[in-house]
């Protein structure tokens, strides 16, 4: 029995549209490994959300208000809500999203209680005012301010449905913002959960809403009002966001897919990245943005390296739904269970060769089987495309060169990693890599990083989420220039004379020609000016 099979037995799930999303105005939260439906929660009207914004713009007023001190108690008060309750939370998004618990505690809650409870913590400093010292008018105050947007509109894919989200919540939030987030029809559930957490923390009322639904509730989050969005979702949706935002203006922050490479260098610790790459390619089922999805690995190495990580894959991995320690759970749904399969049957059918592939449980759920396969050619979809799955191909490579031409062909530009010895090439390597992030001797590590500003280039998304640039990014800098009298002429004010324009010119000089002695020779003209201004004459 399908997914999309126990949809249907739900009065009114509609058929030909999305499984989740049924005709009577609900989404299914599904167990996709059982197909049990459990929960109804009922689709946010898409004319209700311009309204949601507009509660959320009053409810940001209290917020913002509040000095950062506090704004960082009610934070923490959240991280330790999921602290003490980590097990129950993990339990609950491993059920709707079929992810293992403990890649839910890993892969999720972990890095959540860590996202909050840093930016809660570090939002006084990073917000201060800056100076920005003048080297043309040395005497004025010149700084930078940081105010809250406003109301942030996130809006969140399924495969992480925690920890990305929590990834615009928390700078958000921080920063001084109301936050009005929707969680993807596929994981609403864990959108729910998200909300009573904060709740139940005693967190202020109205600063952080959900509305759920489907695409049309995304795009009308988008057209809502909302003073910057950050989207994450496939490249195809995010492309849709940015024209709508366009019209209003709104600034949009994508992070987008990708389909990440990884090098294997002829002095790499094979076993190392072995078990790296292994872990990079299929934990979450290999539904993660930056998951490795292309293996380019030295020719001198390749047999070794490929024997290493089948031998890996056959020591580590099983599948059985019942054993608390499976390392690997079931795909989210149904719809991205049958495009991995898909492309792994397009590939057999074109020649690929199978080097591992585990047996998929014998049940109801919706299950791709972690595969490691060779022989890839252009023709074959999993060559180009992403997969979002727990296929991993392995590539030949001869030179350096080669593998960072093959690894920057590509659309996507997310994240790359190196595996070698040799730091310092490492290094030359990752910095000629097409991406937003690289990692030398690990893969998918830094997504944990609460300082790491993360995201892509190319079709891999606009702008870097995390780090400190996050809180300044979800706040509006205003730029104070302040004259405090202390020039005793002003030379670009009237009237307009000879005398004025030679010092002007001299200031020039003196700041910039390529000769010491010239610029020297300008300071000594332009001094007297400086120092005592204009005779009345001049
Ligand atoms: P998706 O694009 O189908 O959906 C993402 C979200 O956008 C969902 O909440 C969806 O309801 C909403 N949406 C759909 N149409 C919309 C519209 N017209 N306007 C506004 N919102 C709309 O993506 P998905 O299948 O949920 O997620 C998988 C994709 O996300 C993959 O491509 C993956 O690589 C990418 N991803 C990227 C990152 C990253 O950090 N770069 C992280 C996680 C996932």
């Amino acid at each position: 029995m399908s997914q999309a099979g126990t949809a249907q037995t739900e009065k009114g799930a509609a058929k030909r549209r999305c499984p989740v999303i049924t005709e009577d105005g609900f989404i299914l939260s599904l167990n996709p490994r059982t197909g049990e439906t459990l929960k109804k929660i009922p689709i946010t009207p898409a004319e209700d959300v311009k309204k949601i914004v507009e509660e959320a713009r009053e409810a940001q007023k209290h917020w913002a208000a509040m000095s950062f001190s506090d704004r960082e108690r009610a934070l923490k008060k959240v991280s330790q809500y999921f602290l003490d309750n980590m097990d129950a939370i993990a339990e609950e998004i491993a059920q709707e999203n079929g992810k293992t618990v403990y890649e839910a505690v890993l892969m999720e809650l972990l890095g959540a209680i860590d996202f909050i409870t840093w930016f809660a913590g570090r939002a006084k400093k990073a917000l201060k005012d800056r100076k920005v010292p003048l080297h043309l008018m040395p005497t004025a105050r010149s700084y930078l301010t940081y105010k809250p947007v406003g109301v942030v509109g996130v809006i969140a894919p399924w495969n992480y449905p925690l920890i990305t989200p929590i990834s615009d919540i928390a700078p958000a939030l921080a920063a001084g913002n109301a936050v009005v987030f929707k969680p993807s029809e596929f994981s609403s559930g864990v959108g729910q959960l998200i909300e009573r957490c904060f709740k139940e923390a005693g967190f202020p009322a109205g600063v952080l809403r959900a509305v759920y639904g489907g695409g049309d509730v995304g795009a009308a989050l988008v057209s809502s009002g909302v003073d910057h969005i950050g989207f994450t979702g496939s490249t195809a949706t995010g492309k849709k966001v940015m024209e709508t935002a366009s019209k209003s203006l709104t600034p949009v922050t994508l992070e987008l897919g990708g389909k990440d490479p990884a090098i294997v260098m002829p002095d790499a610790d094979l076993d190392e990245a072995a078990q790296g790459i292994l872990w990079g390619g299929f934990s979450n089922m290999g539904q993660t943005c930056a998951s490795v999805e292309r293996v380019y690995v030295h020719e001198g190495v390749y047999n070794a390296f490929r024997d290493k990580l089948v031998a890996q894959a056959k020591e580590h991995l099983n599948m059985e739904a019942s054993n608390p320690e499976s390392q690997f759970g079931s795909m989210n749904n149904e719809l991205q269970a049958a495009l991995v399969n898909n492309q792994l049957k397009d590939a057999e059918e074109k020649g690929a060769n199978i080097l591992f592939r585990l047996e998929t449980p014998d049940n109801e759920g919706h299950y791709s089987a972690p595969t490691i396969i060779d022989g890839v050619t252009e023709e074959m979809e999993v060559f180009s495309a992403e997969t979002f799955g727990p296929i991993i191909p392995l590539y030949p490579f001869s030179t350096a060169d080669e593998a960072v031409k093959k690894a920057n062909d590509s659309p996507y530009g997310l994240t790359a990693s190196i595996w070698t010895k040799n730091y310092n090439r490492g290094e030359m390597i990752a910095r000629s890599l097409h991406a937003g992030v690289v990692t030398i001797n690990d893969h998918m590590i830094t997504p944990g990083f609460a300082e790491a500003p993360w995201g892509g280039v190319k079709d891999s998304g606009i702008g870097r989420i995390k780090s400190e640039d996050a809180l300044r990014g979800f706040s509006e800098v205003k730029y104070i220039y302040h004259d405090r009298g202390m020039m005793p002429h002003k030379a670009w004010r009237y009237p307009y004379n000879k005398a004025k324009l030679a010092f002007l010119k001299d200031m020039a000089i003196a700041n910039n020609d390529m000769s010491l002695v010239n610029r020297a020779k300008a300071y000594m003209r332009v001094l007297p000016q400086f120092l005592f201004g204009f005779k009345k004459q001049d």
